[in-house]
């Protein structure tokens, strides 16, 4: 029985050898700063109604995208880290490049929280830049209209919000870039559309090179509350607070699960980012 519960723990050992390489991989994948602790999730997805999204790889990731056959879950996962390494935005800018902060708000447009967000930086005479979904353009023309109406920019988050689609044919990926285009503009006729986002930030080679092609450059973020993860408004702000900068392109969301603590979030941080920094809506035509 010795030589049987060893060999037991031996495969257990090894589990979790592999389970702790998958996790620094899923940890690189996510993060861009390298000296942020990040804070470990178990890649639980919200419970709310609607549409659940994340900008992290996410064992939860419901709904894998109906057109794909690479197991997007397990695709999308582990591509970033293990293409790449430690330094995997493949160019993707996560700075505006300037002096000026920006803010991104991910996975909408949703009924329930973008129009809160859209008041709230009507409120303080802030433009910033929307990461849609494409479905969710096609579901919400109308907010799309809005975002675009007041001055916001846009930005391709993909059709249905694909963590594994940089682990897709060049083909695959392009479809999906000018389909959620293609929903953007049906919302809005000749909406400048010069910005991509990688859902989950799981940027490899062929995503970042299809989206130039496209005409789109690639935008990751740093400032990062995963807001996603629900921690509630006061660490949302306070992780926003301490660690905006000049330059800083921040990441929240306005759809993708329960998004009233980023709502709550938001109307405490606006006073304070516009206090310290000039915002502006990442621009149209990027240099
Ligand atoms: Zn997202």
């Amino acid at each position: 029985m010795t030589r049987g519960s060893s060999t037991a723990r031996a495969a257990g050992i090894v589990t979790l050898v592999v389970a702790g390489l998958l996790g620094s991989a899923y940890v690189l994948g996510r993060s861009l700063v390298p000296d942020q602790t990040p804070r470990q999730s178990t890649g639980v997805t919200t419970s709310a109604d609607g549409p659940h999204y994340a900008d992290q790889p996410s064992a939860g990731e419901p709904g894998a995208a109906p057109s794909s056959s690479a197991g997007p879950a397990e695709a999308g996962q582990d591509g970033s880290g293990r293409d790449a390494g430690g330094d995997n935005l493949f160019g993707a800018h996560a700075t505006t490049g300037t002096p000026r902060l920006a803010l991104t708000f991910d996975d909408g447009p949703d009924p329930r929280y973008t129009p809160q967000v859209l008041d709230l930086l009507r409120e303080y005479d802030v433009r910033a830049t929307f990461c849609v979904v494409g479905e969710n353009a096609q579901n919400h023309p109308e907010l799309v209209q809005s975002i675009v109406d007041a001055g916001h920019t846009l930005c391709n988050h993909s059709w249905h919000h694909d963590v594994g689609l940089g682990a897709r044919s060049a083909d695959a990926i392009r479809s999906d870039l000018l389909r959620t285009n293609a929903a953007i503009r049906a919302a809005v006729p000749n909406a400048p559309i010069v910005w991509y986002r990688q859902p989950g930030g799981a940027w490899t080679y062929p995503v970042v090179s299809v989206a130039q092609q496209l005409g789109m450059t690639p935008l990751h973020w740093s400032v990062d509350p995963s807001d996603w993860e629900l921690p509630g408004a006061n660490k949302i702000t306070a992780t926003v607070l301490s660690q905006a900068e000049p330059g800083s392109v921040v990441l929240l969301h306005d759809a993708g699960g329960d998004r009233q603590g980023t709502v709550e979030a938001l109307r405490r941080i606006l006073p304070d980012l516009t206090a310290r920094f000039d915002l502006e809506a990442l621009p149209t035509d990027p240099t």
